[in-house]
């Protein structure tokens, strides 16, 4: 094991091979706020790469109800369970990573699903957590609450199913951070899918090979965010190209919302990964549960995220989520409208601060016909 920075942790910690980041991240951006569930992300990424044979179990994309949905069943509980304490220090994680947790001869802590596990995507859809008080519902407060969390392969800067492989089949591409399972290396010895904590790599049992998100990458390569950012109902979502913290760019709307404002924060940062999907948290979930999924700046992040009808950048940032298929790599604004730009500089999309309002003649002379405004 070696020492490598996981900005995340705020510290060092161990890792089997050494830091070496690509030239450009590949991240996203997502706001589980929005999220409706409908799935259309999850369809749109079955249909384009996993309808093959012995691809049946797979998700790459999948979107659980928190607190009691997973794919597979109890994926996140049963690590969780296994890292023990998970003490934060203000910035800095003190607890165990899962490389630094790993038992004697092996490089990851982890689990192996079981089948059975892979059998309910559905698991504890619309499921509620909380006590419904007698009477809860006609006061205004509501004591009970649930979220849609949407997951995909993080693209870790540290993957643990790469520091898992003993065949050495999986690798972190050099232009976008992308990780892939070369399938020509790969043995099906199915180590990744027990190493990666967010069990985001699935065995095949007809070609007996791991597969797993590949970031879509022919479209990142020609300038277009993924399939499941691109067709997501919710417009939850933004992908584009990370920095590390100290290069940071407060004109890259990645960087902005993650490094300068820090309202999307990793998924369980305590696993070491250091994952490059980040969640805007749920406004309404208890704080512990917060803390623990999201990091110690959670409640920060919620705060900001309230706050943001009265931070114009930030809400220009946010308006470019689902509004272009492109990657955005540069944004500006106006005091009426957000403006997004692409690699070489030109104007990909602009978006306005606040939706027009038309109301239409109730009679339309033109049409000899009468029209009824509806929303
Ligand atoms: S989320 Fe899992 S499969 Fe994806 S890079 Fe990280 S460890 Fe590997
Ligand atoms: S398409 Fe978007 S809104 Fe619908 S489930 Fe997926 S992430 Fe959520």
């Amino acid at each position: 094991m070696t020492q490598v920075k996981n900005w995340q942790l705020n510290r060092d910690m161990e890792y089997p091979y050494e830091e070496k980041r690509p030239n450009r991240q590949v991240a996203y951006i997502f706001d589980t706020n929005k999220c409706i569930a409908c799935q259309t992300c999850t369809v749109a990424c079955k249909t384009t790469w996993t309808s093959g044979k012995g691809q049946e179990n797979m998700f790459w994309n999948n979107v659980e109800t928190k607190p009691y949905g997973f794919y597979p069943t109890a994926w996140d509980v049963k690590l969780l369970d296994a890292l023990k304490g998970q003490e934060w220090n203000k910035e800095t994680y003190e607890g165990k990573t899962v490389f630094e947790a790993a038992p004697a001869g092996e490089k990851v802590l982890g689990h192996l699903p079981s089948y059975q596990d892979y059998a309910n995507p559905n698991l504890g859809e619309d499921e509620i957590a909380g006590i419904v008080d007698k009477g809860a519902f006609f006061t205004g407060v509501h004591n009970v609450w649930m979220f849609y969390l949407a997951r995909i392969c993080n693209h870790c800067t540290y993957p643990a199913c790469l520091a898992a492989c003993p065949r050495k089949a999986i690798y972190k591409r050099e232009e976008d951070g992308v990780v892939l399972i070369d399938q020509t290396r790969c043995r099906g010895y199915k180590e990744c899918v027990q190493a990666c904590p967010y069990k985001k790599t699935f065995f095949n049992m007809v070609t007996r090979t791991s597969e797993k998100c590949i970031g879509c990458y022919p479209l990142l390569e020609r300038g277009e965010q993924p399939r499941c950012v691109q067709t997501c109902i919710g417009k939850i979502r933004l992908q584009g190209w990370l920095s590390k913290p100290n290069e940071a760019k407060e004109d890259n709307p990645l960087d902005y919302i993650v490094h300068f404002k820090k309202v999307a924060l990793p998924l369980y940062p305590q696993f070491g990964t250091e994952p490059n999907v980040y969640y805007i948290p749920p406004i309404h979930v208890p704080r512990e549960f917060l803390l623990q999924m999201f990091g110690p700046h959670a409640e920060e992040a919620v705060k900001i995220y309230r706050a943001v009808k009265s931070d114009p950048k930030l809400l220009a940032a946010f308006l470019l989520f689902g509004n272009t298929p492109k990657i955005i790599t540069r944004f500006d604004f106006t005091e009426k409208e957000t403006i997004g730009f692409n690699e070489k500089g030109e104007e990909i999309v602009r978006v306005p601060l606040t939706e027009p309002f038309f109301e239409r003649e109730y009679f339309d002379a033109k049409l000899n016909v009468y029209r009824h405004n509806t929303a």
